[in-house]
């Protein structure tokens, strides 16, 4: 399976430019690969050009212009040229069925916007400073260009091109994934319940702790934005302080990132099936209740955990969506099957089947869980994932039936 990535380059200025000339050397290559063909045709003897020909003057080419063609990856070349090539073909093509199609065109510099390196490796190497957070791709002539990228890249990477697009540079990636092997049926199902405690609670009584150093690093980053903040507007202390605050985002984010695929990644080798909360209803039913003022009806005390719970929610609720989308993910591939449910009532009805009575009080703490019916207890999160999965199940019949 091949999958394409395209990510935002952010490279220097310098680097930039040197982007540009190794465009504008590509397209002069094309050109004068271009106007060999046409010259070739229009003579007498009707020659015409192949490939191979013109690959095989590469080397001339290269030592006879050392300043621009013998700057360039030879392979990034060849690619350029076989473009021409494949152009040529479709013109033929069409000429033998019959058609009057219109001769290849030359290109102008600013319709030229896209050098091929058909291996990553020779010219060009992706992820070329694998050891430093921030991503970077090497190309030949260019240097090391920090990458903006977002997502993931799965599997081998196989060809690194280069598209200017307006003043952007990207870089678009194709990766050869090898067709993952779905894992062999467990028989098991599991529900589970997102927290902030815990990074998750399952129907089995199992818990999933927060990442191990996330806390540290919080702290960490806290006290270097506030640092950041002390700094004045201009200078090396805040240029200093603005790197420092970076690279801890970077550091929690890639630590979060880690801990959310260990743990997917072991809920989907360990069940068939996993049920969990439909955060994006969670959200709305849970937003922080206010306070009425007892004094004046009508009007709310200010809520003070507000502006902090606001905060951590805001974490939590970012670490959350990566998660499952990574659990997403890795269950698709792995062929089992993940369903987001309703939350509402999850952490407050009980989970014995011949009971189920549902109220508010069954909950007296965050952690506790208490039937006031039947007088079963248990921690809240387990209660709460167990009422998940069972919810998940009732959808999953629902939608086979
Ligand atoms: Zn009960």
């Amino acid at each position: 399976m091949i999958r394409a990535y395209k990510f935002l380059m952010r490279p220097t200025v310098g680097q930039a430019q040197a982007l540009g000339e190794m465009l504008r050397d590509h397209c002069s290559l094309y050109n004068g690969a271009l106007q060999e063909r046409r010259d070739a045709y229009r003579h007498v003897s009707k020659t015409s050009i192949r490939y191979g020909m013109q690959s095989a003057q590469l080397k001339d080419i290269r030592a006879f212009d050392p300043e621009r063609q013998g700057r360039w990856s030879f392979s990034s070349q060849q690619a350029t040229l076989r473009r021409l090539d494949k152009a040529f073909a479709a013109f033929f093509r069409r000429v033998k069925s019959g058609e009057t199609p219109g001769y290849p065109r030359f290109r102008g510099v600013n319709w030229f916007d896209t050098v091929e390196f058909p291996k990553d490796g020779d010219g060009c190497r992706w992820d070329s400073t694998p050891h430093d957070p921030q991503t970077r791709v090497r190309f030949q002539g260019v240097g090391h260009v920090k990458v903006n990228q977002h997502r993931p890249v799965a599997g081998k990477v196989k060809t690194v091109s280069v598209k200017r697009e307006g003043k952007r540079w990207y870089v678009v990636l194709t990766a050869e994934q090898a067709q993952p092997e779905p894992f062999p049926p467990t028989g098991s199902v599991v529900g589970i319940d997102l927290g902030i405690a815990t990074f998750l609670a399952d129907s089995n009584g199992g818990f999933v702790p927060n990442p191990r150093h996330g806390r540290t690093a919080a702290a960490k980053l806290e006290a270097a934005q506030q640092a950041l903040a002390r700094c004045r507007r201009r200078g090396n202390r805040r240029r200093k302080a603005v790197a420092k605050v970076a690279d801890l985002h970077r550091k929690v984010r890639r630590q979060r990132l880690d801990h959310a695929h260990k743990t997917a990644l072991g809920l989907v080798r360990a069940h068939d099936f996993v049920a969990h909360e439909d955060l994006k209803i969670r959200n709305m039913s849970k937003a922080p209740a206010p306070k009425p003022d007892p004094d004046q009806p009508g009007a709310f005390l200010p809520n003070g955990a507000a502006a902090k719970a606001g905060l951590n929610k805001s974490i939590n609720d970012a670490g959350w969506g990566v998660f499952l989308t990574i659990l997403h993910a890795k269950a698709e591939s792995a062929g089992r099957e993940v369903i987001a449910v309703d939350p509402r009532n999850t952490s407050r009805t009980c989970p014995r089947p011949e009971c189920g009575h549902v109220a508010a009080e069954n909950r007296p703490t965050q952690e506790k869980f208490h039937c006031q019916s039947c007088g079963h207890t248990a921690h809240a999160d387990t209660v709460g994932a167990i009422n998940v999965l069972r919810a998940g199940l009732a959808r999953r019949n629902a939608n086979q039936a």
